[in-house]
């Protein structure tokens, strides 16, 4: 577990400091604001559909390292998916970070994002790290606004 929680810390910081798809697509077809008030993060997640392929993501914000990781990693996990496998992809993250999901052991297509089931020692977290997710979704539905509250 402790060779995990390095492995963690190392990808949150790394990803933290050189955020991927971190910028405004300026012709998006959706975005969607997220907001978790308890840690004070807000990112906004950008959309372009190339019919039913997300054709770009991005997101902008501010918020702690975890939640800016996490939406780092989530545009690189659903860039070039069909809409449902990125409601797939956050389905299984949604379950793993609330531990219902043990990707270790059982079946899942997270990836790299595995490294996410660290939040579960850290309760408090769980919210930083499905931050972007929440809003991903909120946008793949149409939807503009979401809060973790
Ligand atoms: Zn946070």
């Amino acid at each position: 577990m402790s060779e995990l929680s390095d492995l963690y810390q190392e990808v949150i910081l790394e990803h933290n400091k050189n955020p991927r798809n971190f910028r405004e697509i300026e012709d998006a077809d959706q975005y969607a604001d997220g907001k978790n008030p308890l840690c004070g993060d807000a990112l906004r997640v950008y959309l372009k559909m190339d019919g039913e392929v997300v054709g770009d993501v991005a997101f902008k914000g501010s918020g702690c390292a975890i939640s800016k990781a996490s939406a780092s990693m989530m545009t690189q996990a659903v860039k070039g998916k069909t809409k449902a496998e990125a409601e797939a992809i956050f389905g299984e993250f949604h379950a793993m970070v609330t531990g219902e999901l043990d990707a270790e052991t059982q079946e899942n297509d997270l990836g790299k994002l595995k490294i996410f089931a660290g939040v579960l020692e850290f309760p408090a977290r769980v919210k930083c790290a499905s931050l972007s997710w929440h809003t991903l979704n909120a946008a793949l539905k149409g939807e503009d606004v979401v809060s973790t509250e």
